[in-house]
């Protein structure tokens, strides 16, 4: 309910007032005099005050005066009553000191009612003004609030949206690098195996050729397990499988290759060194993946220096090894050092973009690094050399009893196997001719099963002494054959040969089925190796 407080000196004014406004819907509050009326409002929330002039000790103009100083109060409508202050100058001075309204006395009952009620209404608005005045201010706050958080996902969709362009534009170029990369072994290959074929050639330039071709095809596989190896990164399914090695005969085996690679690459003024501590270490790691990481450096060393020398080696830092590839190469700047490892990431410099890759490869083996427990960096000056360091937890083992795997081993002798006979079963023509081929010498009989049914056909009716059985044939897959051979004729000695390296878990599964594996492109030296457990 609203409340109007009446202000005068006199009870009858002040009943009558009170009677006068009584039809209205309000409270009316009463005070004698303007010190109980300023008390009063002070106290209360009133929507209206009507007030005497004339009053003994605070006249209505001094009280309004004071009235107006409490900012409560400062803005309270306030009607000036009067018999004796009639004239303009008064109304005007009242109307200066705050008040709304002038009613002279004796008070018209009617006038009084509406001029309240004007006021009282114009109150009530004003308030619902201000609550809405204050819905707005929150509003506006929440609208605030929204429009920063906008800008921010705006701003952060932008950064996302130039990386997703960034990355887009890098595999771009990854294509047509990669056509390219692709195309220049190949040309080769196919450029050399027709000048095989030319009978006219002297034998000395035919095996030149055929060295050639060899070293294009190793390049392109090399290029394709970077691409692999990518997008078995992508995909989470990169392994590491550690085991134990010999550290100083893995950097041993690494500078014999490299002395045959920088020839191959045309760089055999490059000097190579290899800086290792004088007795053998021994390790537990991941030699493949250990041996893979330097192999990328090295090829890089090489690859970025035109004259001086590259060293490589290890030395013990604490509980870690510490492994460099140190060229006198083109250098790195300090800007694109950090940018180095990024995939497909190359620096674009007249002397780097002359050498072909992929950028991939220091992608992959700082993930390599990573995931064997280390980190890689590298130190570089532009124009002078690039050290590329990496340091791996060391995880001693004695090497007393240690087997080292021949990976550099010479030629195997022919063995003769004119006693036995092999299934091969294998769709692909030309898989089929190279293993005929990788197998003359040794005078094993062979049969040629294309596909999946004929496999088991050949397989029952002949019961050969070794089936080397292709995984993925058109009809029924290799894992498929073995099973039905295996419901026949479960004694049949079975190696599988894989293009793709399966995951292990698809591998363990099969692992009951066969009795050994091979992986494509099959090394006849593994493959003979392989063959020989199971012939003799
Ligand atoms: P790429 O296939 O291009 O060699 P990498 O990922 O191995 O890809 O290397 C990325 C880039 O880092 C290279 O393109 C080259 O610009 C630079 N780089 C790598 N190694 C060296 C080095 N030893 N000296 C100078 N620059 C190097």
């Amino acid at each position: 309910m609203r409340k109007i407080l009446i202000i005068d000196d006199n009870t009858t004014n002040l009943f009558s007032l009170r009677k006068i406004l009584e039809r209205l819907e309000l409270e009316v509050v009463t005070a004698l005099s303007g010190f109980e009326g300023l008390e009063l409002a002070e106290k209360n929330q009133f929507s209206l005050v009507l007030l005497d002039i004339q009053m003994p000790e605070m006249d209505g103009f001094e009280t309004l005066e004071r009235l107006r100083k409490s900012p409560k109060n400062l803005h309270i409508p306030v009607i000036l009553v009067s018999a004796i202050f009639t004239e303009d100058q008064y109304k005007l001075k009242g109307m200066q000191t705050g008040a709304v309204d002038f009613i002279p006395k004796p008070v018209n009952p009617d006038i009084l009612r509406a001029k309240v009620k004007v006021f009282l209404d114009l109150e009530e608005h004003k308030e619902s003004l201000k609550n809405l005045v204050a819905e707005l201010e929150v509003n506006n706050a929440l609208l605030k609030k929204e429009i920063k958080k906008r800008t921010k996902v705006e701003a952060e969709l932008r950064v996302a949206k130039a990386h997703a362009e960034k990355m887009n534009e890098l595999k771009s170029q990854l294509l047509v690098n990669m056509s390219h990369e692709i195309r220049t072994p190949v040309n080769s290959i196919l450029g050399f195996a027709d000048l095989i074929i030319n009978a006219k050639i002297a034998p000395a330039e035919k095996e030149k050729y055929v060295r050639y071709v060899s070293n294009s095809s190793q390049n392109l596989l090399f290029l394709i397990d970077e691409i692999l190896d990518h997008s078995r990164m992508e995909a989470g399914e990169f392994k590491i499988n550690q085991a134990p090695c010999d550290l100083s005969e893995i950097l041993q085996e690494l500078q014999e290759s490299f002395e045959r690679i920088k020839m191959q690459m045309g760089k055999e003024a490059i000097a190579l060194s290899l800086i290792k501590p004088k007795k053998n270490i021994g390790a537990e790691t991941d030699p493949q993946r250990l041996r893979q990481v330097l192999v990328n450096l090295l090829s890089n060393a090489f690859k970025y220096t035109k004259s001086g020398s590259v060293s490589f080696g290890f030395t013990q830092e604490g509980e870690f090894l510490r492994f460099f590839v140190k060229d006198t190469g083109i250098g790195i700047s300090e800007e694109e050092a950090s940018r180095v490892f990024t995939r497909f990431k190359r620096v674009e410099t007249q002397d780097s973009l002359q050498s072909s890759g992929t950028g991939l490869g220091l992608s992959i083996a700082e993930r390599i690094v990573y995931l064997l427990g280390g980190t890689i960096g590298l130190n570089s000056k532009l124009g002078e050399g690039t050290e590329f360091y990496f340091t791996i937890p060391f995880k001693e083992i004695d090497l007393t009893n240690f087997q080292a795997i021949d990976y550099n081993a010479e030629t195997l002798d022919d063995p003769d196997w004119s006693k036995f006979v092999l299934l091969i079963a294998e769709d692909e023509e030309m898989n089929f001719l190279f293993l005929q081929e990788a197998l003359r010498a040794s005078k094993i009989q062979i049969i040629w099963a294309k596909n999946g049914e004929e496999a088991i056909k050949l397989a029952l009716d002949h019961s050969p002494d070794l089936i080397l059985m292709d995984v993925k044939m058109p009809d029924m897959n290799g894992f498929q054959a073995i099973e039905q051979i295996r419901l026949k004729n479960p004694g049949l000695n079975i190696i599988i040969q894989t293009a793709f390296a399966k995951s292990d878990e698809e591998l363990k599964l099969a692992e009951k089925i066969y009795d050994d594996l091979i992986t494509k492109p099959i090394n006849r030296n593994t493959l003979i190796k392989t063959m020989s457990k199971f012939l003799y």
